[in-house]
């Protein structure tokens, strides 16, 4: 589904991806943890075109994005396959629940907005926002706000959903609500690339959690290896930090 080769980034003369390969299959989690730097943001931006990259490849459900420049057709295809939730939710704030989540589907699939505000609504049932469709993101908690994120994100069918650090601006309880249907999600078979704090997260609900640190992917495995034996002192030393017990 989303296969990564070699990507190299550079801000100048600082590389920040220093040869990432790494791949997705379809109806997997990927976790993505590592200290702050480590290059995360950067990695989720290059696979939707987000950020021009400077080697390698990103291939996306038969799309390919190659360095520098991309051509714009190649670009919208990607963009429509690949869903991207923020760690800031980023709605936009003078519109409601109900009319972030129609924006996209109407003007960039051209679904009529009444077929469009019927999916939406049933999508924002499914992420626990029945009632709240005509709030205004200043009226909803983030966690709330978070949840018409990820049902924007639904509601453009991607056939994958690509998170940064999606809870690490909310409390606890919020937080939870969240994981909670990131989990629900990922039952399901979505297709998902997950940057996060939460170690339970990536512990108990990802396929593969992939260590980055430095621009480079020091380590990568099925969870319960890299938790309970992590290869690398990097790793060790994170897992450490995050208070992963036995690391
Ligand atoms: P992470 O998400 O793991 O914390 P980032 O991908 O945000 O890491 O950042 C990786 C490195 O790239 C950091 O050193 C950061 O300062 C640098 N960086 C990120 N964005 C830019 C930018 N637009 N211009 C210059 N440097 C950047
Ligand atoms: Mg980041």
């Amino acid at each position: 589904m989303i296969e990564v080769l070699g990507l190299v980034k550079r801000f100048g003369h600082v590389e920040v991806l220093s040869g990432i390969s790494l791949s997705v299959e379809a109806g997997e989690v990927a976790a993505v943890i590592g200290p702050s730097g480590g290059g995360k943001s950067t990695f989720l931006r290059c696979i939707n075109g987000l950020e021009a990259f400077d080697e390698g490849e990103v291939r996306v459900s038969g799309f390919t994005l190659g360095p520098r420049a991309h051509d714009a057709r190649t670009l919208q295809a990607v963009r429509e396959s690949v869903g991207f939730v923020f760690q800031q939710f980023n709605l936009f704030p003078h519109r409601t629940a109900l009319g972030n989540c129609i924006e996209a589907p109407v003007h960039v699939l051209g679904e009529p907005r009444d077929v469009a505000a019927a999916r939406a609504r049933e999508m924002l049932c499914r992420v626990g926002l029945a009632g709240r469709e005509d709030a205004y993101p200043k009226d909803l908690s983030g966690g709330q706000q978070q949840r018409v994120a990820i049902a924007r994100a639904l509601l453009m069918r991607p056939k994958a959903i690509l998170f940064d650090e999606p809870t690490s601006a909310l409390d606890p309880v919020m937080a939870a609500e969240v994981l909670g249907v990131m989990t629900d999600l990922a039952k399901q078979g979505q297709t998902m690339i997950v940057v996060t704090h939460s170690m339970h997260f990536a512990r108990s609900v990802a396929n593969a959690v992939h260590v980055f640190a430095g621009g480079r992917v020091v380590e990568s495995g099925p969870p319960e290896r890299v938790f309970s034996d992590p290869q690398h002192e990097t790793t060790r030393a994170f897992l450490r930090e995050a208070g992963v017990k036995g690391a």
